[in-house]
């Protein structure tokens, strides 16, 4: 039978699983031989075992009352004994800290007689009147089920009856008064009468708290933390020590660093004459804990004393719980304490200079999520502000501007040089001009993976999406907020993606010094770009993967250098063919003959070169991979509806050219484009398309190495699923690669390859890598093929429902899907290998700036990850930092 219940002593800091973290941390402290009251843990397992059947199992009850026999012993007092009780706490405890969310009950073992045996042996009446209030109001709360505000109000009640807010002012007899309220609010609510027997109350305690893992709140928390919904928590039964057991007592949280800033010093505050939650609940006015030095300096030093300790011991920034007993310090809890993204980056820094680890451990002590969240600018904390609305911090980042509700009027006033925050209900492809010309996106619909969040991320934009109280009116060009509050377009508002929160008018931003430190203009006098830096450094240092951008012009290969990418991993062609150029592209579709095709193409083909000239000159020297066009024709020509309605307008004065039109996008119209005609497919149905992008390419580079550059293009071809496509293209592109004298049979030769991401092509690859110098996958729709749905049709669907259930606990989009996707790109990479031992690999969907996924990408032998520009910087510190989880970094 397992051992359910642990002695402080007995456990580590180790033992979070089964303990817990605060269990695991108390036994930790125990050992370390600081402070801590006696007591014992009661482990995950039977919390699990209790969920699972609805009951605690077999020989719980018999450990716990061994324990706590144990307990009495060593205290020298049984619990609620009447003339001079043992009080303990029943605290709950899971693996990872959910602050606030669980539920806690002190002083338990009172009762209407050892209430009298606490008064006399601590010869404070109100001491233990206010014990025993407290006991009743948590009991009534956590284990009774009890509305929580029927106590406050109560309390409130007799303090305004004695004319004070201040609850120092009660005395013995109206804590003893309140006493009796209370146990009538028992009473009148929970159909019975407060549980005078200590054992019972410990024990109804113990379920309390194991039942709190499922409260809706905590429920919630987990889902949005991605906690497994499985573990269980853990109980701690702690010998209560008293902070309000006069002036000479009180109770304090504090770290051994600032976590807001990661500065050194002091940081706590502390509350004379309480207990337990009231110096974070705003009771009374706190102090801050440099004062306790004044007041009780041995106190404060062996508190000082105790801090250097645990940060030595666990080297790192703790926080920490701790009580006055009448001169007499206790530690009641610690951890290893959450910090904002800039602590991380200092205190790692700082531990790293003090000798505490060494720089490999700073650099997994950081992580990609972090830096991120320095890379974007922020708002003016200091700044008055008034909120309007809050939805999903779907892209971090602070924006200002004048709202517009469509795309067009975005991209007019942002061409006037005027910032616009663009307002939808949600986007859709076509508002991409309008988000690259918005300094901002908010949506009143749609979740954290909805299209404007993807592709807001994408591009480093701020967004907050699914502010489900704005009521947004595109036609009219205004939205409502909750109170009512009409905001037109042209009105300002400020929008704060890493909060989610919308503020009406301007709140001044400060710009990232770590992104001008990456753009070549950064302070390195700034600790906090200094602490990047190395940081960076370092994990450049130790990473296998490359990592590489996805950029489409000469301006983001130019950024993605700076940023520190090693080249383009996807320079999608299709963005090439929107603007004027799109005309040329309709004259390309609406050809009735061969002549005019070619006419069309040679129309495009210069443009295009000098497309691929500008961005080899930015990226001289780097592999290029460019992809040739890959959606489906249909989306170059205007939308059916509206031209079926136009042409329909017009009658018998419809303008030829729109008839024609017409014919072609019906021509073209497809049920499912995502599985229809389009990448390679085009290719080799549009005879001269794929030809011209590749001639374009061949002659921009011979233009470059013409003018002294060293242009590394490398061609690669979508959606391909059967060796076969891969030949007829390759065979022709080879062609008119020796043409140009840059064939594969020359020296340094331009490298054709394929994206991996139809299954059937990752489930093929041997055979693919016959005919392919690189495969890269394209994980975006590997994933919308592996899982069989489009991500645009389902993240507003059904994905908030997905989540909820478990189905995945994130989604696929966001977080390559190992198991299923992830299969499929070990296959293709294992076999593709097996033909072409020097076959390169790397990834360009979104996943390749996921920190979970470059993990993903290093464990799997890939060289390269690519991601957007902004992005880099993330994927360069997780391949570093997956290097030295793996244990296979550079350097070792
Ligand atoms: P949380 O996880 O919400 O911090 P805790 O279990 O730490 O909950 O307890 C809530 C409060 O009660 C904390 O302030 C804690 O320090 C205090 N507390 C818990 N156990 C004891 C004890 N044995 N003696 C005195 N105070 C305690
Ligand atoms: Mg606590
Ligand atoms: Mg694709």
């Amino acid at each position: 039978m397992p051992k359910y219940v642990y002695d402080f002593t007995e456990g580590n800091k180790d033992l979070k699983d089964l303990l817990g973290g605060k269990g695991a941390n108390l036994a930790e402290m125990t050992n370390l031989g600081l402070p801590v009251p006696p007591g014992f843990t009661i482990t995950t397992e039977a919390c699990r075992h209790y969920l699972e059947h609805g009951g605690v199992p077999d020989g719980l009850d018999t450990e716990i009352a061994d324990q706590l026999a144990r307990l009495e012993e060593r205290m020298g007092k049984r619990l609620g004994q009447a003339d001079d009780p043992l009080l303990v706490s029943v605290r709950s405890g899971a693996k990872f800290s959910m602050p606030g969310m669980m539920e806690t009950v002190l002083n338990i073992g009172l009762n209407d007689e050892s209430v009298q045996g606490l008064a006399r042996q601590s010869g404070n009446e109100r001491f233990a009147w206010d014990s025993y209030r407290r006991l009743i109001q948590m009991f009534g709360k956590t284990v009774l089920g009890i509305e929580g505000d029927l106590f406050e109000d109560a309390l409130e009640a007799v303090k305004a009856a004695k004319g004070t807010e201040d609850d120092l002012d009660l005395d013995a007899g109206d804590l003893q008064k309140l006493v009796g309220t209370y146990k009538e609010i028992v009473r009148a609510h929970a159909g019975r009468e407060f549980p005078g027997d200590p054992r019972e109350q410990m024990d109804l305690a113990v379920k309390a708290v194991f039942d709190s893992w499922n409260a809706p709140r905590a429920v919630l928390y987990r889902r949005q933390e991605r906690i497994p919904v499985d573990l269980g928590t853990a109980v701690n039964v702690c010998a209560m020590v008293f902070g309000n057991l006069g002036m000479d007592s009180g109770t304090g949280v504090a770290f051994t660093r600032d976590p807001g800033s990661g500065q050194q010093g002091v940081y706590g505050d502390y509350l004379s004459n309480a207990q337990g939650e009231d110096v974070v609940a705003g009771i009374r006015n706190t102090m801050p804990l440099q004062e306790l030095e004044s007041i009780d300096a041995p106190s404060y030093a062996r508190l000082m004393e105790i801090m250097e300790i645990l940060e030595n011991h666990y080297r790192d920034l703790c926080d920490i719980e701790f009580t006055i007993e009448r001169g007499k310090l206790w530690m009641l809890q610690t951890r290893v304490g959450k910090r904002t993204a800039g602590a991380a980056f200092r205190i790692a820094m700082q531990l790293a200079d003090q000798g505490l680890i060494d720089l490999d451990e700073a650099v997994m002590r950081v992580t990609g999520g972090q830096l991120a969240q320095l890379m974007f600018p922020r708002f003016d904390d200091s700044a008055a502000t008034r909120q309007i609305a809050k939805g999903m911090n779907a892209s971090p980042g602070a924006a200002v501007g004048k709202v517009v509700f469509s795309s067009a009027r975005a991209k007019e006033l942002a061409d006037r040089g005027e910032d616009v925050i663009l307002v939808r209900r949600e986007t859709n492809p076509d508002d991409l001009v309008g988000m690259i010309a918005a300094q901002g996106i908010l949506t009143s619909r749609g979740g954290k993976t909805s299209h404007a969040a993807v592709v807001a991320r994408g591009m480093g934009k701020t967004c907050v999406c699914g502010a489900e109280d704005l009521d947004v009116d595109v036609e009219a060009g205004r939205f409502t907020t909750h109170e009512g509050l009409v905001v037109a377009e042209g009105e300002v508002v400020s929008i704060d993606g890493s909060t989610g929160a919308v503020y009406l008018g301007e709140v001044p931003v400060v710009p990232s010094a770590v992104v001008e430190y990456f753009e070549g203009s950064g302070d390195l006098s700034d600790d906090l770009v200094q602490a990047v830096h190395r940081i960076m450094e370092r994990a450049d240092s130790v990473r296998r993967l490359g990592v590489r951008a996805n950029a489409d012009n000469a301006e983001d290969a130019a950024r993605a250098r700076r940023f520190g990418g090693q080249g383009i991993g996807l320079c999608r062609t299709e963005h090439m063919f929107l603007g004027d150029r799109r005309q040329l592209v309709e004259d390309l579709i609406l050809a009735e003959s061969a002549g005019e095709r070619q006419a069309a193409l040679d129309a495009l083909e210069p443009l295009q070169r000098s497309d691929f000239i500008e961005i080899f000159t930015a990226m001289d020297g780097l592999p290029v991979t460019i992809r040739l066009i890959d959606p489906p024709l249909h989306e170059f020509l205007p939308n059916l509806t509206e031209l079926s309605v136009k042409v329909a307008l017009a009658g018998d004065d419809a303008d030829p050219k729109d008839l024609r039109l017409l014919a072609a996008v019906k021509r073209l119209h497809e049920q499912n484009p995502m599985l229809g005609l389009r990448g390679v497919r085009l290719g080799l149905v549009i005879p001269g398309l794929f030809a011209m992008q590749v001639r374009a390419i061949a002659e921009a580079v011979v233009a470059r190495r013409a003018a002294g550059g060293d242009p590394r293009a490398e061609i690669m071809i979508p959606l391909v699923g059967a060796v076969q496509e891969l030949e007829a293209v390759r065979d022709e592109a080879v062609a008119i690669l020796r043409a140009n004298g840059i064939g594969p049979d020359g020296e340094s030769p331009v490298l054709i390859g394929t994206m991996i991401e139809v299954p059937r092509a990752a489930l093929t690859a041997g055979q693919i890598a016959e005919a392919a110098e690189f495969f890269s996958f394209g994980t975006n729709d590997l994933t919308q093929m592996t899982w069989g749905f489009s991500r645009d049709d389902v993240e507003a669907s059904f994905f908030s429902r997905y989540l909820e259930l478990g189905v995945f606990g994130v989604s696929p989009f966001e977080s390559l899907d190992r198991d299923g996707v992830g299969r499929l790109v070990r296959i293709a990479a294992e076999e593709g290998r097996k033909t072409r031992p020097d076959l390169k690999l790397g990834i360009c969907g979104e996943h390749g700036g996921d920190p979970d996924s470059v993990h993903f990408c290093h464990e799997t032998g890939l060289d390269y990850v690519s991601c957007s520009p902004f992005r880099i910087p993330v994927a360069r510190l997780e391949a570093g930092r997956a290097a030295l989880t793996c244990g296979d970094s550079d350097t070792r």
